[in-house]
């Protein structure tokens, strides 16, 4: 019964959470597999990803950027900015990633938004809500806004994975979700084939807030899959801060590491 908190509230994925008497006959009927290896899982969470799979992503530890979020290679020290966040502060207060996009993570992601496997989408908005439970503490938004596609984009894909995310951290979190606070108004080449700096001119311009008063003097934190470069969330959060938003965060499952 506490279980559903249990997982928000930072007390981890493997523990017992609902899991009661029941429990062993459920095994029985509905075996917890894993995701990425189809691996029973014994007394599994509510994270269905075996251990040995999840190692294969390494989690964002501090110390990192207090700012984008990026993990420095050393692995002791102190969370400060990162030089290019010092140099141009990007418009977001704090972007934060789970995982580094790698190993199972990678994979799970690439099954979720590219075949779409839309029963994974559990099993990563549970990680993130676990892993970016703190976040969610400090910043306390107001609201939960996904990464609009463009229709074009959606009517390919039949889903917005950031919206599917957002649904669920929004349970976790108990944190309303905007689903169409932001839209997507111009057509954008894939990010993936552009090179750093041409990603920023290709988002430039590229969404738009449909209520004002939905996001005027709010707290708003922006949901994603992946962080490469930041280019998407520094527009949206623009877009967002220019329509009134009192702060703009970010997260995101994964992130691509420091390169
Ligand atoms: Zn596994
Ligand atoms: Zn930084």
């Amino acid at each position: 019964m506490a279980g559903e908190r249990d997982v928000a509230g930072g007390n981890g994925v493997w523990g017992r959470g609902w899991r009661g008497p029941l429990s062993g006959l459920l095994d029985l009927f509905f075996p917890p597999l894993c995701h990425q290896c189809r691996g029973f899982i014994p007394h599994a969470g509510r994270v269905h990803v075996c251990p040995a799979c999840l190692a294969t992503s390494r989690p964002v530890e501090p110390p990192l950027c207090t700012i984008c979020g990026v993990p420095f290679p050393a692995p002791a020290g102190i969370d400060h900015p990162c030089g290019p966040c010092l140099t141009t502060p990007p418009p977001f207060a704090a972007a934060r990633a789970a995982f580094l996009y790698e190993g199972a993570i990678r994979d799970l992601i690439h099954r979720f938004k590219y075949d779409g496997a839309v029963q994974v989408r559990r099993p990563l908005a549970l990680l993130m809500a676990d892993r970016l439970a703190p976040l969610a503490a400090e910043k306390a938004p107001d609201l939960l806004v996904p990464v609009p596609l463009h229709v074009r984009r959606l009517r390919q894909r039949g889903f917005n994975q950031a919206v599917l995310l957002g649904a669920l951290l929004s349970r976790e979190w108990q944190i309303p979700l905007g689903r169409r606070a932001l839209r997507r108004i111009r057509w954008t080449e894939p990010q993936v084939n552009l090179a750093a700096k041409e990603r920023l001119a290709n988002v430039r311009g590229a969404f738009a807030v449909t209520d004002r008063a939905r996001v005027e003097g709010k707290r708003v934190m922006l949901v994603d899959d992946v962080l490469t470069t930041g280019s998407t969330l520094a527009e949206c959060s623009r877009v967002l801060l220019r329509a009134g938003a009192a702060e703009v965060c970010a997260v995101t499952i994964a992130r691509v590491a420091w390169d």
